[in-house]
């Protein structure tokens, strides 16, 4: 098995900038964390900042092979380090987030932020110039309108899902959803800070809306209808199975190493080519097997959490401990 997270994964990846609609943009990364754009009539519209202001100056060059306009407005779809930590690379004086997620920041976004550090080394090369944690200017509830000249833009916290702020943003006219990591494409859907109970019907929302375009949070931008149901089939899936086989393992006291060692088993052969498996399996087995348990707030990641978790499954794998 490859090292700890992703910390052997330092190639870099290959950005498209793909459009999905008038003034409408996916900027995607072979698996990375994605970021959506939106052109208004004054301003620019990014939605996930990308984890450094290094990388927001990437997202900057592409928007301006399509306009001169600045970026004045962001939208984060969660807490996590690797979407918010870029956003002062931006001019954008507006910085939106829902109520929750801000709460999230403030309980535990600097300890998210040492975490995903450690995680993703890649990523995070240029972290010397992250000023800090991204405090939002503006938050919501339930969801906001933000109006760009005639377009419309509906900011929604969907439901609990991936973090328990999730936040998409939904163009009804174009009928394009930027989905956040509530749905992955070819990507293994991070599941640490999940609610593994509500993500199926955070699904079924995400699925009414009639989306015929999607930028997911990780995977290439989808085109279609046939390609945007299998994103959401594809997620609702793998939370599933993974959830069932966690509720199962602890009603009959099994271990959280023989949960991870189940898990790792019956889902490789499906999931196993999807990016970030590896590196996601332990985080999302754990807080599945703590929510099965009945533990509703997922436990806060810190750096030294993770590498203690990581080194007790791994080497109860190695060990022969996990029953087969
Ligand atoms: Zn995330």
């Amino acid at each position: 098995m490859a090292g700890f997270a992703s910390t052997t994964d330092l190639a870099d990846k290959i950005v498209s900038f793909d459009e999905l609609g008038p003034g409408l943009y996916a900027y995607t990364a072979e698996g990375d964390p994605n970021s959506g754009i939106i052109v208004g009539p004054r301003g620019v519209t990014v939605v996930d900042a990308q984890a450094t202001p290094a990388m927001a100056a990437d997202v900057q060059a592409r928007i301006a092979t399509v306009t001169k306009l600045p970026v004045d407005t962001i939208v984060l779809s969660h807490y996590h380090a690797v979407r918010v930590l870029g956003a002062s690379g931006y001019p954008a004086h507006t910085i939106i987030a829902s109520d929750v997620t801000r709460d999230l920041i403030a309980e535990r976004g600097q300890q998210d932020m040492d975490s995903e550090i450690g995680r993703f080394p890649r990523l995070f090369r240029g972290r010397e110039g992250i000023p800090g944690l991204t405090w939002p200017t503006a938050t919501f509830h339930e969801r906001m309108t933000l109006w760009l000249g005639e377009r419309e833009a509906q900011v929604i916290r969907v439901g609990r899902a991936h973090t328990a702020g999730d936040t998409v943003v939904w163009m009804p006219r174009e009928k394009v959803l930027f989905a956040g990591d509530t749905v992955e494409f070819g990507a293994t859907p991070y599941c640490g800070d999940a609610h593994f109970t509500d993500w199926p019907g955070t699904i079924r929302k995400l699925r009414e809306l009639g989306a015929e375009k999607m930028v997911p949070g990780r995977g290439r931008a989808l085109m279609n209808a046939n390609e945007v149901a299998e994103a959401l089939a594809g997620t609702e899936a793998f939370t599933s199975d993974l959830f069932a086989i966690a509720r199962a393992g602890a009603a009959k006291g099994a271990t959280l190493a023989q949960v991870f060692g189940e898990a790792m088993e019956k889902m490789r052969p499906k999931y196993g080519q999807w990016v970030i498996f590896d590196h996601c399996m332990p985080f999302n087995v754990s807080r599945a097997y703590d929510e099965a348990q009945g533990l509703d707030r997922p436990r806060i990641w810190t750096a030294e959490r993770d590498v203690e978790m990581w080194h007790a499954l791994q080497g109860s794998v190695r060990s022969g401990e996990i029953a087969r």
